[in-house]
C-alpha cells in the first residue's frame, strides 16, 4: 500500500503575549515533533486527554493553522511550502469533519449550497453537473435526495454530521480528517456515524486520520493508533498490539480507565492520576512523570525519545517495567 500522508516533525507553538506591548513572554507548545505515517485506505486514530494537542495537529496537516516547523507530505507533495494558490488544490485532496455539526454549517445555507460549494471552489462541477451530485452525495451518506432545499437546523445531529461528510466527499478526497467526529452526538447516532464513516473508507478507498478521546471507537475503527501527551506522541502501534500489550504507562491509564465494552471484564477504573500539566511549563524530563507510577530520577530530567519495543514505538525509559494489564489478560474484547 503506498503512503499517502507522512507526518515529520510537526510542530505548533503558539506565542503568549502579556502586558500593554503585547511582549511575548512564552510560547505554548501545543504540538512538538509529532512524526507519523498513513498508508492508503488505512485509519491512523491519534488519541489523548482534551489539550493534548491532537485537534492542533488534525488542523496543522490541512494547514487550517500554519505549523511552527515539519513537513506534512500529501501523496509525496510537501504542504507546509504550497503558495495558497497551490494549496488550494492540494486541499481539494485531504479534507476536514469536525467534532461539531452544528456549528460548522452555515445556518443561512440550504444543503443544496453547501455542498456545490465545494465543487465550484475546486472547479469540479457546477450547474446540473452539481445538481446530479448533491443528490447522489446525500444517497450516499444516507440522506433523501429531497434534503438538498432544507437548512441545517431541519436536521438532527447525526444527519447534520451526515451532511459534513457529503461535503467532505464532495472533491472526492484521498484523505479525510475526522476531528472527534461522534464526540457530540448522542450515543444511540455515533455507531451508525462510525459505520458509514466506515462503509465509505471501503467504498471510495479513503484514508482517515481519526482524533477522538473515546478509546472503545478507537479500537473499533483505527488500525493503528497514535498516543498524545503534551503535544508529543508518547506511543504508538497497530490497534490490536496497543489494547493488549499497551507500553507506555499513560497509554496503560487511558485503557484502564476506559469504559469496558463487555459488562464482565469490568476492573478498576483508575483513572489518570492528578491534572494534565500545562503545555505553556511542560514538567522537565518526561512530561509525564509528575503522574507516573514508574518514574525514577532519571525521568525528571531525561526526555525519553520514542524507540521501538516489541511492535510499539514508545517514548517511556522503563517500558520493559509495564506489567501486563488485567483486561488484557482478561480478555475485554467486544
Ligand atoms: Fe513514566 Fe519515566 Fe516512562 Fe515517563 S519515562 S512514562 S515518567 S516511567
Ligand atoms: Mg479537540
Amino acid at each position: 500500500m503506498s503512503t499517502v500522508l507522512e507526518v515529520s516533525n510537526l510542530t505548533k507553538h503558539f506565542p503568549v503575549r502579556r502586558g500593554l506591548l503585547r511582549r511575548q513572554v512564552g510560547a505554548v507548545q501545543a504540538v512538538s515533533d509529532v512524526s507519523f505515517s498513513v498508508k492508503a485506505g488505512e485509519t491512523l486514530a491519534i488519541v489523548g486527554e482534551s489539550g493534548c494537542g491532537k485537534s492542533t495537529t488534525g488542523r496543522a496537516l490541512l494547514r487550517l493553522l500554519e505549523p511552527s516547523a515539519g513537513s506534512v507530505k500529501l501523496d509525496g507533495e510537501e504542504i507546509t511550502a504550497l503558495p495558497p494558490s497551490r494549496l488550494r488544490a492540494a486541499r481539494r485532496q485531504m479534507q476536514m469533519v469536525f467534532q461539531d455539526p452544528f456549528g460548522s454549517l452555515n445556518p443561512r445555507m440550504t444543503v443544496r449550497e453547501i455542498l456545490v460549494e465545494p465543487m465550484v471552489l475546486h472547479g469540479i462541477a457546477s450547474g446540473a453537473r452539481a445538481d446530479a451530485r448533491v443528490s447522489e452525495l446525500l444517497r450516499t451518506v444516507g440522506l433523501a435526495p429531497y434534503h438538498a432545499e432544507r437548512y441545517p437546523h431541519e436536521f438532527s445531529g447525526g444527519q447534520r454530521q451526515r451532511i459534513c461528510i457529503a461535503r467532505a466527499l464532495a472533491t472526492r478526497p484521498r484523505l479525510i480528517v475526522c476531528d472527534e467526529p461522534v464526540s457530540a452526538l448522542d450515543v444511540s447516532v455515533q455507531a451508525q456515524i462510525v459505520n458509514l464513516l466506515q462503509d465509505l473508507q471501503r467504498e471510495f478507498g479513503l484514508t482517515y486520520v481519526f482524533i477522538s478521546h473515546d478509546l472503545a471507537v478507537v479500537r473499533h475503527i483505527a488500525t493503528r493508533v497514535a498516543v498524545m501527551y503534551l503535544g508529543r506522541i508518547v506511543e504508538e502501534a497497530e490497534t490490536s498490539a496497543l489494547f493488549a500489550d499497551p507500553r507506555h504507562p499513560y497509554t496503560r491509564a487511558l485503557i484502564a480507565a476506559a469504559p469496558r465494552p463487555a459488562p464482565g471484564a469490568v476492573v478498576g477504573r483508575e483513572a489518570v492520576r492528578g491534572d494534565a500539566p500545562s503545555a505553556l511549563n511542560p514538567p522537565s524530563g518526561c512530561a509525564f512523570h509528575p503522574r507516573c507510577p514508574l518514574a525514577t530520577e532519571r525521568c525528571k530530567t531525561e526526555r525519553p525519545e520514542l524507540r521501538a519495543f516489541g511492535g510499539n514505538t514508545v517514548a517511556c525509559h522503563h517500558a520493559e517495567q509495564a506489567e501486563p494489564l488485567p483486561l488484557a489478560a482478561a480478555g475485554s474484547a467486544p
